[in-house]
């Protein structure tokens, strides 16, 4: 055979396959039977600043013999761009001891090509895996972590597993003592340990920062979920080593079901940690209520705009009244939403604005639909009464807030003394100065307004005290009982003293009967709201209520 055709033979091997060490192998060998090499161990470094990983260094032994010359070893090394490099280090047998000129430049030419093909493969290999993993922690990325569920997935049952998405609790203070260098290298250390813990027919990624995601067997979760609560780590402070526990929030999504997309797999685990985050749970596993529910809000989320746009939301109108001769005192305009045909509650929809922060787009809208129907009334002589409108305590970071309010009052032409802005008691402390700011500027103002749920928070005195407010709407779980105790009087009966000592008006809610009636005007509080009067009413039936002023106390449904 000459030269030229073993040269050929052994490149044309070697392109075919070159990510295999077997075909590699038997090209070598192929070769060794002409040239007298005894040995070949070829390196592949991968440069490590274009890696998630510390080191890619890959060692093959393609031939050894045993009997070969450390001295006759012939190197080439062949750089692959910035990438890295490829070294393939030939040692001659040790019976002839060293290559001759002419066997080093066919080695040489080689060599080159199988650095080129199986270097070039190594390295897109390796880069294709750093495509995949998370750059810091090595961890699977989002990417990589999806492709090998489903390969899990198609070698065992997917309805055996699992999906979790899980965040370090308090990882920034973390960060804080130990400074954001070593927090990282605490999250690389937590991130190999997740990988040690985590079986090979499961899967674990990381998603950046300290968020990260599983694919657990479900016969494993309570020992992982036992693993991640109470996980142990370190880190180095002022050179000393100290100990870290450290918990988590998790979102579980179990796969129970065959068709689960690739994409759900991280989607509802993620769903189920941030209601979990939501409602300040530990641990929500995704049930298909729950789904049901994340989804109605997601569609209240995304179809709200539109439907304010389209005036789905409308205000309805409940009286407020005297119950000492029945007379239409007032009222509180309460939103609802008219979508396909339905009249959907608050309940479903104000906590999902609460939540997401719409709600005081809402509150405008209803506002001034409210002043446009006040101003509407009156100049078509109706004799109009002061109306509620609620405030959601998400406007308190508005700093115009009563400013705004009042432009719009005067915007309809609306006398003021028509209108009251309700806002709910707040039992958070930080809340209080923001709460005082908008109080006194209504003051300023002079226009009204009334705290809502009164006695529902844990401050309710010292919001008498602290809060220039003109009215207090005594929360209807106080008059909610099947029959009053003596504690029921002492307490409702000691709110409305000092209200009326304090010249506060005071009004109740959630009034359904007579005997909440009369327990209510022996403690001489006698403006109520409630179903024993209306629900609230819509707009003409309000407009008709208004028309006749109030209720007869004396008939027989009353
Ligand atoms: P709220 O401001 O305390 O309003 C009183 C709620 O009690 C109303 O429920 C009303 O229908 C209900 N209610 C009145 N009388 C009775 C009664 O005798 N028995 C019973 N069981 N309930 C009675 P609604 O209209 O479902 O509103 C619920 C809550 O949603 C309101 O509580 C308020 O906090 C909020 N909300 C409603 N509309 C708006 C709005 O436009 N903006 C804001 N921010 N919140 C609103
Ligand atoms: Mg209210
Ligand atoms: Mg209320």
């Amino acid at each position: 055979m000459i030269k030229n055709d073993i040269v050929e033979t052994v490149v044309d091997m070697i392109k075919e396959h070159p990510e295999s060490v077997d075909v590699n192998k038997r090209a070598v060998a192929y070769v060794a039977d002409y040239y007298p090499i005894g040995k070949i161990v070829v390196e592949i470094h991968v440069n490590v600043s274009l890696l998630p990983f510390d080191s890619d260094v890959s060692y093959y032994n393609l031939l050894d013999s045993g009997a070969y010359s450390e001295e006759g070893e012939f190197v080439v090394d062949m750089p692959l761009q910035d990438c890295g490099r490829i070294i393939s280090r030939i040692f001659p047998t040790d019976k002839v001891g060293q290559f001759t000129e002419e066997q080093k430049s066919d080695l040489h030419i080689m060599a080159t090509m199988f650095h080129f093909y199986t270097g070039q493969y190594k390295i897109v290999s390796s880069l294709k895996r750093a495509s995949m993993c998370h750059y810091m922690s090595g961890l699977y990325n989002p990417k990589g972590y999806i492709i090998k569920c489903m390969e899990l997935s198609q070698r065992y049952n997917i309805r055996d597993y699992d999906s979790c998405y899980f965040n370090i609790k308090g990882f920034g203070l973390v960060n804080n003592i130990f400074g954001s260098h070593e927090g990282d290298v605490i999250i690389k250390r937590y991130a190999k340990d997740l990988q040690n813990f985590i079986n090979e027919d499961e899967n674990v990624g990381h998603l950046g920062g300290d968020n990260f995601v599983a694919f657990v067997r479900r016969t494993r979760m309570d020992e992982f979920l036992g693993y991640i609560f109470n996980y142990t780590g370190y880190g180095i402070r002022n050179g000393k080593k100290k100990e870290i526990k450290l918990s988590a929030t998790i979102g579980i999504s179990p796969l129970e079901r065959e068709n689960v997309m690739p994409n759900d797999i991280i989607s509802e685990a993620s769903l189920a940690l941030s209601y979990a985050r939501q409602t300040k749970q530990d641990m929500v596993v995704l049930n298909d209520e729950l789904k049901n529910k994340l989804y109605q809000r997601k569609q209240i989320e995304e179809t709200f705009d539109k439907a304010l746009e389209n005036g789905e939301f409308v205000p309805f109108y409940q009286p407020k009244v005297d119950i000492r001769n029945g007379k239409l005192v007032g009222a509180e305009a309460l939103s609802r939403w008219k979508r396909d045909g339905r009249l959907i509650s608050p309940a479903e929809f104000i906590p999902v604005l609460e939540q997401n922060g719409s709600i005081t787009e809402l509150d405008f809208y209803i506002f001034e639909e409210t002043c446009k129907n006040l101003a509407k009334w009156r100049d078509e002589g109706i004799k109009i009464v002061p109306v509620s409108i609620n405030f959601s305590r998400k406007h308190l970071d508005d700093e115009n807030l009563a400013d705004r309010i009042n432009q719009i009052i005067m915007r309809y032409d609306v006398d003021k003394e028509y209108i009251v802005a309700e806002i709910t008691e707040t039992a958070d402390y930080d809340e209080k100065e923001l709460m005082t700011r908008f109080l006194d500027k209504m003051q300023i103002y002079k226009i009204k307004t009334s705290i809502d749920d009164f006695g529902t928070g844990y401050s309710s005195l010292g919001i008498l005290r602290d809060f220039d407010v003109n009215e207090i709407k005594i929360d209807r779980s106080f008059i909610n009982r099947p029959e009053f105790l003596e504690s029921d009087n002492v307490i409702v009966g000691s709110i409305v003293s000092m209200a009326n000592r304090l010249h506060l008006d005071i009004i109740t809610e959630g009034v359904e009967n007579k005997n909440q009636v009369e327990f209510l005007k022996k403690l001489d509080c006698y403006y109520v709201q409630g179903f024993l009067f209306d629900k609230p009413l819509p707009q003409d039936e309000f407009e008709e209520r208004l028309r006749i002023g109030g209720y007869d106390l004396n008939s027989k449904e009353l």
